[in-house]
This record gives structure tokens, sequence and C-alpha cells, in this order.
């Protein structure tokens, strides 16, 4: 981060989260090199819901997609293009909603999909144009983490090839357009291909029916080093050979680096090493420190003991646990510093909570011109809302 950046960022009142105007867009323009292919890039708002950007966001990519009505409406309201939607399952009144403000309803069991084909199709005929798909698993696992992997044992996710043969016996009805995986999480190009290869061999006659195949996200194609032109290749290949349209969905990728979320220094206690009392929480603020568990990147923190002063970031919440990992820095920390936790614009503001009374953090931009901007500010109120 360079000096101009940090002194922006440290100058805000803590705690609070910072997106990065510029490097969205930078993300957008990789993405947006994928439409060019034909292909079309969805937000997936789950990871990342700072609407305040979905103007920018929609500069580039096809729309947005949602895991519900909610995702569904805010998709529909601040971006207002494409507006998809996949759910294990909807709730009655929520798919009839659903069916007046998206393009493609996803079901994830064929239950679901008997239920509500004919809502859908009652919406079409009053002038709707809702495309239905089935989401499938292929059964194929790419990664060792079970909490984020679809094809684990048992999964609930996705419509399985046998039970799907059984019911349709390689004739999809006519209502169904498309088809639907997702089954990465944080992964390369090679593991879609791989994931493609067997979705090929389970799935073949329902591939030459469909007119659009949606490969879900996880991709991490904006990550450095991530194989661009390997997704490039295999997209375009694929779409040549059956002629339909690629949806992709990414939600990471989209904010990716984009963010950050900047603390307070508060106190400082000592037991056995030095413990940094945060105005940020990993519960409260960044719940996939504690949750998938990760080590977020800290500016100017190295692992332990490789700078001369070692602190274990902690929080001011009552939770033992609520603790960011162990880093050491340069030169010694005082209360009042600013501790800045890189990574912060996904998966945090869509989860964080007022757990122990915690203040939900700011929302600020970086703008491209090196200003920052408040957005939004939480306070008492937003607390006391969810409660009763
Ligand atoms: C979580 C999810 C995404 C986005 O995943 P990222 O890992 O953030 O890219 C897209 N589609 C579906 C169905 C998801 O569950």
């Amino acid at each position: 981060m360079d000096e101009k950046t940090k002194e922006a960022l440290e100058s805000l009142p803590t705690p609070c989260y910072v997106v990065s105007e510029g490097k969205i867009e930078e993300n957008c323009r990789i993405l947006h090199s994928l439409e060019k292919l034909g292909c079309r890039v969805l937000l997936a708002q789950k990871a990342f819901s700072c609407f305040a950007l979905y103007p920018l966001i929609g500069k580039y990519l096809s729309g947005t997609t949602a895991s519900g009505l909610y995702e569904a409406r805010l998709g529909k309201e601040e971006m207002g293009k494409e507006c998809h939607v996949y759910a294990p399952a909807y709730k009655e009144g929520d798919m009839r909603r659903l069916a007046g403000i998206c393009d493609h309803i996803v079901f994830n069991s064929l239950l679901q999909y008997r239920k509500y084909s004919p809502v859908i199709a009652e919406a079409n005929a009053a002038g709707g144009n809702v495309s239905i798909g089935l989401r499938i698993n292929p059964e194929f696992s790419t990664q060792k983490s079970a909490i984020y992997d679809p094809c684990a044992p048992a999964s609930r996710l996705g419509i399985i090839a046998n039970a799907l043969d059984s019911e349709f016996h390689g004739v999809l009805p006519s209502d169904i357009e498309g088809l639907h995986f997702h089954t990465l999480c944080e992964q390369d190009a090679p593991d879609l291909v791989a994931t493609f290869g067997r979705v090929e061999k389970a799935f073949a006659p329902y591939l030459k029916q469909i007119k659009w195949l949606n490969m879900g996200g996880g991709h991490h194609i904006t990550r450095r080093g991530y194989k661009l032109d390997l997704l490039r290749a295999f997209l375009a290949e694929v779409m040549d050979k059956y002629g339909f349209t690629v949806y992709l969905e990414p939600g990471e990728a989209v904010a990716l680096d984009a963010g950050w979320l900047v603390s307070g220094v508060e106190d400082i206690v000592t037991n056995g090493m030095d413990i940094l009392i945060l105005d940020a929480s990993a519960e409260c603020h960044m719940p996939d420190v504690l949750e998938m568990p990760y080590r977020p990147p800290v500016v100017g923190g190295y692992e332990p003991s490789v700078k001369p002063h070692t602190y274990r970031l902690s929080s001011m919440t009552c939770l033992a646990g609520d603790v960011i990992g162990d880093y050491s820095f340069d030169s010694p920390v005082k209360v009042g510093d600013k501790i800045i936790f890189g990574d912060m614009a996904i998966y945090s503001m869509v989860k964080n909570n007022t757990f122990n009374g915690m203040p939900l953090p700011a929302i600020y931009l970086l703008k491209k011109d090196g200003t920052t901007e408040l957005i939004r500010r939480f306070g008492y109120d937003d607390f006391k809302g969810r409660l009763s």
C-alpha cells in the first residue's frame, strides 16, 4: 500500500471498511474481457453487496445473481440488469415475487421445479420472461474443505445425474432451458475444466438441449497468476461446441483485494505476550477469519517474530477466541495506532453482526483520485432494530 493511501485510511474514524473503487473497476475489466467472448458474467451478491458500487460494476458485468428474494430485489433495484436467483428452496410467497423480477430462476430439486413451474408459466403467460434452470451436482470434488464443497457426500446442493436420469430419461421438459453447477471455491481454471469434463460425461444428453449453462462461482479469476488464457480458451471451445450461452457468477473475484477494515488500537495487555485490543472484531466484522479459517493480511504486519515486535491481534468483545492472529511489526505499536486488514471487501460486510453490542463499521469508498467518501454510517438504531 502506498503512503498516501495509508494516510487516507488512517485518518478515518474506526472501525470502518474502505472499498477501493479503482480495484473494483480493475477486477471488473478483467471479468469484462470474458464477456467479449460471448460469456455472461454476474456478480454473486452473497460475497459483496456494496450496492453503492453496482452502477460501476454494471458497466462491465451482465447483472447480478442472488441467493433469495432480498438479494434479487437488491440487484434489480440497484443494478437493474440481468437478475438471476438460485436457492436450495423457495418459499411460496417469495416465488411469486421472484417470478416478477428474475430472468433466470434455478431450482435445486425436482420437487421444487415441479412445485413452481406452473407459477412461472403463469407469470410468463402474463408477460414475464423467466427462464428456468436446474442445479446439478456433478459429484466431483476438486477441493479439500468440506464446508465449501457442494460435492461432498450427502450434499443437499444440486441434483445428481442418477436422479435426473430416472426422472427425465435423457429428455428435459421444454420449460427447462438451463443447467447450473457450482462446485468451486477460490479455484483456478484447471479445476473448472476438470469439473466440466465430469459434467460432460454424466449429463451428456442434457447439454445438447439447453440454451444456457451457468458454471457458478468460486473462480478466482482476478487473482494474480490465475490461468486466464486457459479459461478463455476453455469457454470459447465449450460455447462453440454446444452453442449455449455460458454464465459465470463470481462473487470473490469481483471484489478480490478491493477493500480494507481499518481498526484502532484501544489497549495493549500482556499475558505471556503483548496483546492488542482492537475496536474491530473477527467474530463481528470478519467472521470468515474464524469460520474459514484464514489469516488476513495486515498492512505492515508479518508472520510472528519476523520483525522485532510481535503482537496478538484481538478485539473488544468478551469472546476469548475473538483473535485474528499473531503478527510482527517493524516498530512498537501504541494505543491510538491504526491496524489495517487487507482483502476485506468480500464476505465481510455481508456477514457482519452486532454480537456483544459491537457497532457495525462505517463503509467508506476510496475513490480513484485517492480521496475517501463516507457511504454509510451505522449506529445504536441498527443494533436495536434487529432485536426486540
Ligand atoms: C457462493 C456462490 C457463488 C459465488 O462464489 P464465490 O466463491 O464468491 O465466487 C456463486 N454461485 C453460487 C450458487 C454460490 O453459492
